[in-house]
């Protein structure tokens, strides 16, 4: 029973360098960076503009098996690996995503990594970090207030008072917020209406700017969202209400991404976060982008599974921010995969060979997924350290007898000397240049279609059926010119099909597409398959209830 040390306490031993030193490594002087103190960095606007022009560096995508409450540690790995690259040699950076403070104030675990490989300052980045989603939330309140005045104002657009689209946005898991009345207290107040809250990172700002190229793009993606319906139930939009100057205003300075490090020192830009089922959840198109041009390998990772967020960043992200990857990483824990083949959580200390096994194939299949995109990959087998030799085994095996590469990683326990293996293994499959990809279906497809080509060809299912909601809305899509947009699936994280207690490999499933929501500045079509959760509660005993700060400011409980 050895006593491991929390990520808290090992992110708060590490020696951070100061960030200039870490942007020399490349090739950025202090004139590149906007210091937000001594360890985080904006990059600087002109900064940016000047990298567009230089080649680009390799991109390896992490993603992983579909979760379970047992963990995969895909942000572990997406440090590791890098810290694994650096190790090397190599001229690597990382992009992630930043945590939004819901999560972090409710269920314990970050997102900025764990064990040896995390991104620090982690307080910092796991609580107001450089202030990008404050921004982001001031943005979407900001229209929120406008719409309202508009109304209060005479309403010239004819806003359908029961038809606006746009909610307000807390960056918290507040659940009694889902439903709010606003405008009481009688003329003076406002108009009365029904309205809600969305957590920030569900927010379609939160996707616009993640999916936006520079600023005008950002200014003409917020242009096109649609706040409300009018009485005649046509789309109104900001441009409509002229507010886009305001809202890129509010963001002007969220935009840039945010530089900081590994505990090992690999730089690491850290940069938007935006939910990875009714957006696409990926880490900002701009720090990618820019992390290709600073490094010649970049390590991004994407949330929730290769069925969500791996095929929104190869159908939506590349798209939009026109890149393609080079490979792909799958991680995958014995601890998963023994649930996904039957295993219960509170047996998952015992070794089950059969359990593995039947999970195996969840695994399998996400591996036939990016294999369908014409990408490379390897798995990554993030080792914990009550998997059995036995089992570490058998999923070796099982790995050579279907001819998926894989590697062992350590990277949690031993930092990026735990990922050695793992970063050879990429590197070889990268030399090979065996990257052919291409996304799996064209804009110009149906909608219809394309989201039948998803069910079939990363989900593994049979068929799609529409509900008449739905269909209603497609031929107004379609009147409205959207079908010409990528779909981004809103479903459930924990299957492959959209019910979320079958596990492992489900076949034969229909999946069935409630409603359709247009998010027309981020760029896509939401297509709900389920119901989809946009303001998260808390549960009984919140990790709020173990946070504290002690006399000096030192952060306590913060996992
Ligand atoms: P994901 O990105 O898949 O959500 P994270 O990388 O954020 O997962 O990891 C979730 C939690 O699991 C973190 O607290 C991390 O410390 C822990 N964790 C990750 N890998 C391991 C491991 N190999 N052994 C023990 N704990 C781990």
């Amino acid at each position: 029973n050895v006593k491991f040390k929390s990520d808290i306490e090992i992110a708060q031993e590490a020696k951070m360098e100061p960030i200039i030193k870490i942007a020399a490594e490349l090739n950025l002087t202090e004139d590149d960076l906007e210091l937000y103190g001594k360890y985080k960095a904006k990059l600087s606007s002109e900064t940016i503009q000047k990298l567009q022009t230089k080649e680009s560096g390799k991109i390896i995508l992490v993603t992983a098996i579909n979760p379970t409450p047992a963990g995969e540690g895909k942000s572990t790995v997406t440090v590791g690996l890098g810290d694994a690259l650096h190790k090397l040699n190599k001229k690597v950076m990382i992009a992630l995503r930043e945590p939004s403070l819901g999560p972090t104030m409710g269920i314990k675990g970050g997102a900025t990594g764990g064990g040896y490989a995390q991104v620090l300052p982690m307080e910092d980045i796991n609580l107001h970090f450089t202030g990008d989603f404050h921004a982001i939330t001031t943005a979407n309140n900001a229209l929120a207030a406008l719409i309202d005045n508009h109304l209060q104002q005479g309403n010239e657009l004819r806003i359908d008072q029961r038809r606006i689209v746009w909610k307000r946005a807390v960056d918290l898991n507040d659940r009694a917020l889902r439903k709010v009345i606003v405008g009481l207290g009688g003329p003076v107040q406002g108009v009365p209406r029904e309205d809600g809250f969305d957590i920030t990172v569900a927010s379609e700002i939160m996707a616009v700017l993640c999916l936006a190229t520079d600023l005008q793009n950002l200014k003409q993606r917020l242009a096109n969202m649609i706040v409300a319906y009018n009485v005649d139930k046509e789309p109104v939009t900001v441009a409509d209400l002229g507010v886009e100057g305001a809202l890129t205003l509010l963001l002007k300075d969220a935009i840039k991404p945010n530089l900081v490090q590994t505990i090992e020192h690999t730089p690491a830009l850290v940069h938007g976060g935006p939910f990875a089922n009714i957006a696409h959840g990926c880490n900002s198109a701009i720090a990618t982008v820019t992390a290709s041009k600073l490094a010649d390998y970049v390590v991004t990772e994407a949330g929730f599974g290769a069925d969500l967020g791996a095929e929104k960043f190869l159908n939506i992200k590349t798209r939009a921010a026109g890149f393609k990857p080079e490979a792909v990483v799958i991680v995958a824990t014995i601890r998963a995969l023994k649930m996904h083949g039957g295993v219960a959580k509170s047996e998952l200390a015992n070794e089950s060979i059969e359990g593995l096994r039947a999970g195996f194939e969840n695994l399998r299949k996400h591996a036939e997924t990016i294999q369908s995109f014409g990408l490379p990959f390897v798995v990554a087998i993030n080792k914990f350290i009550t998997d059995t030799d036995k089992e570490v085994k058998t999923l070796l095996e099982l790995c050579e007898k279907y001819s998926l590469p894989v590697e062992l990683t350590e990277v949690w326990e031993k930092g990026g000397a735990g990922g050695i293996s793992l970063a050879q293994r990429v590197l070889e499959v990268i030399e090979k240049g065996q990257s052919n990809f291409s996304p799996l279906y064209q804009l110009a497809d149906s909608i219809e279609d394309k989201i039948t080509t998803i069910v079939q060809k990363v989900y593994g299912g049979s068929k799609v059926e529409f509900s008449s909601k739905a269909k209603k809305q497609l031929a107004d899509f379609e009147r409205f010119g959207w079908s010409n947009l990528p779909v981004c699936m809103a479903k459930t994280q924990y299957s492959l099909s959209d019910n979320p207690t079958r596990l492992g490999r489900p076949t034969d499933f229909t999946v069935t597409v409630r409603e359709l929501k247009p998010s027309i500045g981020a760029g896509f079509i939401v297509v709900l398959t389920g119901d989809v959760m946009t303001m998260p509660g808390l549960p009984k005993a919140p990790a709020a209830l173990k946070m504290d700060v002690d006399a000096d400011g030192n952060p306590i409980g913060l996992f």
